[in-house]
C-alpha cells in the first residue's frame, strides 16, 4: 500500500517534530491535538526549526515552503480517518493512548495503518484495543526528531509484513535508518540506554564520582557525546524513572530497580532541562552540577 497522507496524534516535542521530517520528505500531514494552543506552538516551532536549516544551507527555502504547505491541523480526531498512515504521540499514558485508538477506529479506512511512538507501553497491548492489530506497530522516533537517524519499527505479536514493509518504507523515504524490534520493555534503545543512567545515577549515589567526574569519565573514556547524567536530565528524569520502572515490572528482574536518588530527584521536581534543574542547576548562564 502506498502511503501517501499522515496523521499525527499529539503535538508536543515529539509529534511537531515528527510533522517535520514527514513534510520535508513530501508527505501530506493533518496533526491533531486537544489543544488548539498546542497546534499553533507546534506550527511555530516547525517554522523556527525549518528556517534554521535553511540558513545552515541543510535545506532550500523551496523546500522549507513546501513543507509548511503540506502541514494542516484539526482539533478533530475523525478528520484523521481518511489518512493512510496514523502516528500516535500523545501524552506517554496508556489511558490516553486507549482512548485516542478507539475514537479513531469507527472513522478508519479499512486499509489504514496504525501506529505509537511510545517509549514503553506494549504495541501488543494498544493493538488488542483496535480493530486492526495486524495492522498496528510500534514507530519509535528518537528525540530530538529532525536531528536523530534512527527510527525503532516495534512489531506487535499479531502486526503482518506488509504493514512492517509499508513502515519500513517510511522511515526510507525519511532518510533515517530503521531499527527492527520485538515488543518487550524498553525495545531496543532504552531497553540498552535506560540501565546505562540508572546505573550512572546508583554510581553518583554511592558516591564512587560526582557529576562532573561521571559525565566526563564517559564522554572521553567511552567517546559518549553526552554524559550520562547530561543525557538523562536531556530527556527528563520523570522520563527515565517510567522507563525504568516498565522494565522493572516487565521484566521482573532486580537489576532494572530504579535507584532511589533517581527517585528523590522526580519527587523534587528536579526533573532535568525541562524544569530547570535536574543533575545540573540550568537557571543560570552555564550549567552547575547540583551534587
Ligand atoms: P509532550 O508532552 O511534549 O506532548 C504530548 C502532546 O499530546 C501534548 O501536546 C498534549 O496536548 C497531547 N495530547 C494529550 N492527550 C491527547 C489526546 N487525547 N488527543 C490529542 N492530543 C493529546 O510529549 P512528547 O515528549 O512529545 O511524547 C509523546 C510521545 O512520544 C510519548 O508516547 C513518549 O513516550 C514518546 N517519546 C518521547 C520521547 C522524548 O524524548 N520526549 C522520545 C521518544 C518517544
Amino acid at each position: 500500500m502506498e502511503i501517501q497522507r499522515i496523521g499525527i496524534v499529539g503535538a508536543g516535542q515529539m509529534g511537531n517534530g515528527i510533522a517535520h521530517v514527514c513534510a520535508l520528505a513530501g508527505y501530506d500531514i493533518l496533526m491533531t491535538d486537544m489543544s488548539q494552543d498546542a497546534l499553533d506552538s507546534a506550527t511555530a516551532l516547525i517554522g523556527k526549526n525549518l528556517e534554521r536549516q535553511v540558513s545552515r544551507e541543510k535545506i532550500s527555502k523551496d523546500d522549507m515552503a513546501l513543507a509548511i504547505g503540506r502541514i494542516k491541523t484539526t482539533l478533530k480526531l475523525p478528520d484523521l480517518g481518511q489518512t493512510d498512515l496514523v502516528i500516535e504521540a500523545a501524552t506517554e499514558r496508556e489511558t490516553i493512548k486507549t482512548a485516542i485508538f478507539e475514537d479513531l477506529v469507527p472513522h478508519l479506512k479499512p486499509e489504514t495503518i496504525l501506529t505509537s511512538n511510545t517509549s514503553s507501553i506494549s504495541i501488543t497491548r494498544l493493538a488488542s484495543r483496535t480493530d486492526r492489530p495486524e495492522k498496528f506497530m510500534g514507530f519509535h522516533f528518537m528525540n530530538p526528531v529532525p536531528v536523530m537517524q534512527l527510527v525503532e519499527l516495534i512489531r506487535g505479536i499479531a502486526t503482518d509484513e506488509p504493514t512492517f514493509a509499508a513502515c519500513h518504507k517510511v522511515v526510507d523515504r525519511l532518510g533515517k535508518t530503521a531499527a527492527t524490534a520485538e515488543d518487550f520493555p524498553g525495545f531496543i534503545v532504552n531497553r540498552i540506554l535506560m540501565p546505562m543512567i540508572n546505573e550512572a545515577v546508583y554510581t553518583l549515589y554511592e558516591g564512587v564520582g560526582s557529576v562532573q567526574s561521571i559525565d566526563v569519565s564517559l564522554r572521553l573514556g567511552a567517546n559518549h557525546p553526552m554524559g550520562p547524567l547530561e543525557l538523562a536530565d536531556f530527556i527528563g528524569l520523570d522520563t527515565c524513572l517510567a522507563i525504568m520502572n516498565v522494565l522493572h515490572d516487565g521484566l521482573a528482574d532486580t537489576k532494572y530497580r530504579p535507584c532511589p536518588l533517581l527517585t528523590k530527584y522526580v519527587e523534587a521536581g528536579w526533573l532535568g532541562r525541562k524544569s530547570g534543574r535536574g543533575f545540573y542547576d540550568y537557571r543560570g548562564d552555564e550549567p552547575v552540577p547540583t551534587r
